[in-house]
C-alpha cells in the first residue's frame, strides 16, 4: 500500500517558517500584505478567497480583500489593478478566477505588476519559468515540487508524466519537473492510449478535472501518483485519481482532500514573502523558489 504524501503537515512546515520570516521582515519595517481582487459573488471564489484570508492570517501576513461588483467593465477591473499596482503597502496582488465571462483574464493578468504576482500568472512570469530565470513560480506546481522535495521523493532522472496542459497547473508543472532534470511528458485530451503512457511514469502527475480519470490498471507498480484534482461528487471532495485502485499499487500517492490543496495555499503565503522581500530590496534569490527556505531541499 502506498504511502500518503501529507501535504497538509508539509504546508503547516511551511507555514512555520513563513509565519518566521514574516516576523523577521516585521523587524526590519516590512509588513507583507496580500491583496486579492475578487470580481461578483461565484460562491467557490470567495470560499477560495476566505480560505486565502485565514491562510495570511496564521502566518501574519496581513491580507487586503477588493470586492467589485459583477458588471465591472474590464477597464474598471484595470484601474483596480493599477491602484494595487502602485500601492506601497501591498506586496503581493492576485485576481481570483474565473472572472464573469464578460472580462478577459488576459489583458489583467498583463497588466499585474510582475514584482507582485504571487500566482506567477504574468506573462513575463511565465516566460522566465520557461527559460528558468528568477520569478515567482505557480503556487500549485511549486507546491508540488516542495512536497515531493521535502517528502525525499528523487526527480532527477525519473520519467515523469504529466496529464493536463493547462497554463495554471499542467504546463508549469512540466517545466518545473525539467528543471528538476526529471524526463518529462505531458498528455492531454488528445492523447491517444493514455494509458500506455501513464504506465511508463515513475512519477505521475494528474491535473484534468475530471474525477477518478487514472485508474489502477494505468499506473505502474511503484509509481508516485500527485493528484491535482479536486471534484464536487456526491457532495464528496475527490480527485482526478482513483484512490482506491490506484493506492496498492503505487509507491507514495497524495490524497483528496489533504494533499496538493494546503500547499498550493502554502506556497501562496511563500510567495508574499519572496515578494514583500525582493520589493524592499531584501534580495533573496527567488531563483529556485523551492530553495529558498533550505530545509528539507534535496
Ligand atoms: P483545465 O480544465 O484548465 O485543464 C485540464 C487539462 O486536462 C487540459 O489540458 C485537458 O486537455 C486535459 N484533459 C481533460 N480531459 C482529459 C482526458 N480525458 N485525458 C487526458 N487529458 C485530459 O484544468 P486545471 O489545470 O485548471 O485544473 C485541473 C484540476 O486541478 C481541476 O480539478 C482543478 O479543480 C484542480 N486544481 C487544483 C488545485 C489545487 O490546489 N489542488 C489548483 C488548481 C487546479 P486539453 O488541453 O486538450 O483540453
Amino acid at each position: 500500500m502506498a504511502a500518503i504524501l501529507d501535504g497538509k503537515a508539509v504546508a503547516e512546515e511551511i507555514s512555520r517558517e513563513v509565519a518566521a520570516e514574516v516576523q523577521r521582515l516585521k523587524k526590519t519595517g516590512v509588513a507583507p500584505c496580500l491583496a486579492v481582487l475578487l470580481v461578483g459573488d461565484n460562491p467557490a471564489s470567495q470560499t477560495y478567497v476566505r480560505n486565502k484570508e485565514a491562510a495570511c492570517q496564521k502566518v501574519g501576513i496581513a491580507s487586503r480583500v477588493v470586492r467589485l461588483p459583477a458588471d465591472i467593465t474590464q477597464e474598471e477591473l484595470l484601474r483596480a489593478v493599477e491602484e494595487l499596482n502602485e500601492d506601497e503597502g501591498v506586496h503581493g496582488l492576485l485576481v481570483q478566477l474565473p472572472l464573469p465571462p464578460h472580462l478577459d483574464p488576459r489583458p489583467v493578468m498583463a497588466a499585474l505588476r510582475p514584482e507582485k504576482d504571487v500566482d506567477g500568472f504574468h506573462p513575463l512570469n511565465m516566460g522566465r519559468l520557461q527559460a528558468g530565470e528568477e520569478c515567482l513560480w505557480p503556487c500549485t506546481p511549486h507546491g508540488i515540487v516542495q512536497l515531493l522535495r521535502r517528502s525525499r521523493i528523487p526527480l532527477a532522472g525519473r520519467h515523469a508524466v504529466v496529464v493536463g496542459r493547462s497554463n495554471i497547473v499542467g504546463k508549469p508543472m512540466a517545466l518545473l519537473l525539467l528543471q528538476e532534470d526529471a524526463t518529462v511528458t505531458v498528455c492531454h485530451s488528445r492523447t491517444p492510449d493514455l494509458a500506455a503512457l501513464t504506465r511508463q511514469a515513475e512519477l505521475l502527475v494528474v491535473a484534468v478535472g475530471r474525477p477518478r480519470t487514472i485508474t489502477g490498471e494505468m499506473v505502474r507498480e511503484g509509481a508516485v501518483v500527485v493528484d491535482v484534482g479536486i471534484n464536487r461528487v456526491d457532495g464528496r471532495l475527490v480527485g482526478d485519481v482513483d484512490f482506491e485502485s490506484v493506492a496498492p499499487r503505487a509507491a507514495a500517492i497524495t490524497p483528496v482532500p489533504g494533499g496538493v490543496g494546503p500547499m498550493t495555499v502554502a506556497m501562496l503565503l511563500f510567495n508574499t514573502v519572496q515578494a514583500a522581500r525582493r520589493l524592499a530590496g531584501q534580495g533573496l534569490g527567488l531563483e529556485g523558489g523551492a530553495r529558498a527556505y533550505g530545509a528539507g531541499a534535496g
